[in-house]
């Protein structure tokens, strides 16, 4: 059989999968994707096949996801020869993808404490794979990798050298998402490919990379994927002090801040309502607007600090959820950057692009879908090749 690859982006609250099979040319084909949703409630599971159409629901039972998932592959006739996952943290060394052995387990481990929402879930499959089926093999891709290119200025916080050299450092997320950015965008924009643009994926998370030439440069996230702008439930960059004072006069502890920062701030936190900016969109409650408002204004602030890192602009990208749907945040925050030139197009914006500015703008403008289960199945595709 051609190699088959199957993706699994194990989160906290979702374990997302894709199968790919390679073609005779070295491309690859999608089968099927979906997600095993709402992990710490009441899971749901969710497939399309090739074509886009969804596949019956079915129930989960008790079953652990993973096992469960291998169970409806097989049944739907889904083999798989190699499997790729993706991992949030591949810490200062990891700049591409590689091959699951214990000695890199043990390195992936080692990271647990820099991602500690995010890594163990990334890491729990690999191992129940490695011990379900000893010969199967796993390759890992890392949302860190991508920005390994980042200067050491760049990655550099002002804090004392010894912390530095012990990984406390700016890191950089969503590396696989801009990585299908900076593939793609010379089928859209050949200057902003060989030049300079910056990529906003807004998704529940969310951050921008400054790309040159294809390559990140620097970006609004760094030692966690806290810092930058807003996000669902994520507060973005904050103030040093607030924490001080929250453990001080607050009496906050490691625990509490984690819940405060990760799950109840951000867009949640400001509107009270929802964390979801399709809801938010919707709502008539006033702090709903307010909190688009702080979304839009913090990410045109953050724009601005990435011109100053790139020294100028050719183009923005918008992807991920909010991204590639939502026109009236990507119209405010265009309009946000208008002293510079940028000229949006209102109907190009209402039906999503690709190109969303004015042929007179300074700056293009686009809407270019992410793919990070492609990314991870092409890296897993290049780094085995195709030997069944
Ligand atoms: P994740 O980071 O979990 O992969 P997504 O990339 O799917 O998230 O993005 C989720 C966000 O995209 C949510 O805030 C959601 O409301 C927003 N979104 C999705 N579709 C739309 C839409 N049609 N209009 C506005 N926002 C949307």
């Amino acid at each position: 059989m051609n190699r088959a690859i199957l993706v699994v982006n194990a989160g906290s609250s979702s374990l997302k999968f894709a199968l790919h099979v390679a073609n005779a040319d070295g491309t690859l084909t999608m089968q099927v994707d979906g997600q095993i949703a709402d992990l710490h409630g009441t899971p749901s599971f969710e497939a399309r096949d090739a074509g886009g159409s969804p596949m019956p629901a079915r129930d989960l039972g008790d079953e652990s996801p993973l096992e469960w998932l291998l169970g409806w592959l097989q049944e739907h006739g889904h083999l798989f020869d190699a499997v790729g996952h993706r991992v949030v943290h591949g810490g200062v060394h990891y700049a591409k993808a590689l091959r699951v052995d214990a000695k890199v387990l043990g390195v992936l481990e080692s990271l647990v404490p820099l991602a500690p929402l995010h890594q163990p879930h990334n890491l729990a499959p690999i191992r129940r794979l490695a011990a379900l089926y000893p010969d199967l093999p796993q390759v890992v891709c890392f949302d860190t990798a991508f920005h390994r290119s980042n200067s050491d200025l760049v990655q550099r916080y002002a804090l004392p050298d010894p912390l530095h050299q012990q990984g406390i450092r700016r890191y950089g997320f969503h590396g696989l998402s801009y990585a299908h950015i900076a593939a793609v965008l010379g089928d859209y924009d050949s200057r902003a490919a060989t030049g300079k643009a910056i990529v906003l994926h807004l998704g529940n998370g969310a951050s921008l990379c400054a790309l040159e030439g294809g390559v990140s440069v620097a970006g609004s996230m760094g030692f966690s994927a806290l810092d930058g702008i807003p996000m669902s439930t994520r507060c973005g960059a904050l103030d040093p002090g607030v924490i001080l004072h929250l453990i001080s006069a607050h009496g906050m502890d490691a625990a509490s801040l984690e819940k405060l920062l990760y799950r109840e701030s951000g867009l949640l936190g400001i509107s009270g309502v929802s964390g979801d900016m399709r809801a938010l969109s919707a709502s008539s409650e006033p702090r709903a607007a307010i909190a688009i408002e702080v979304f839009v204004y913090r990410t045109v602030r953050e724009i601005g600090s990435l011109i100053a890192a790139l020294g100028g602009l050719d183009a923005i990208v918008f992807t991920a959820g909010i991204g590639e749907n939502a026109a009236n945040v990507r119209a405010r925050i265009l309009d946000g950057l208008s002293w510079l030139g940028v000229r949006v197009d209102p109907a190009a914006n209402a039906r999503h692009g690709p190109r969303i500015s004015t042929a007179d703008s300074a700056i293009a403008a686009w809407v270019i879908p992410t793919d990070e289960e492609g990314v991870i199945a092409r890296q897993t595709f290049a780094l085995l090749g195709d030997a069944a």
